[in-house]
């Protein structure tokens, strides 16, 4: 089983995230939402969804339906291409709005 630690706001907007691979233990878990949550505390990413503006952001651990890394990544890269598009659709939005 793959896992995947991400940092998500409400609307479940991934800010970013991590696979972690088979042989996963809580210890990891913990060493990576520690990570993830000084990421915020500390701000040394943007601490807010850049697609909805949230500030609720967490931590968040979860199994995928994946079995191997390489079904895994080539999923994420599928969804993070996916996210790509609508964060220029709605950078695209926002700058025509503040033209008007
Ligand atoms: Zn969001």
């Amino acid at each position: 089983m793959i896992y995947i630690v991400q940092l998500l706001c409400p609307a479940r907007h991934c800010l970013i995230g991590a696979l972690i691979g088979p042989d996963f233990s809580s210890q990891q878990e913990q060493k990576f939402m520690g990570y993830f949550h000084r990421l915020v505390a500390d701000e040394d990413i943007n601490p807010w969804c850049h697609t909805c503006g949230s500030r609720e952001i967490r931590a968040e651990c979860r199994p995928t339906k994946y079995r191997t890394m390489e079904e895994a990544k080539q999923a994420a890269k599928e969804l993070e291409a996916e996210q790509m598009e609508t964060r220029r659709h709605i950078d695209s939005i926002r700058r025509k709005a503040s033209r008007q």
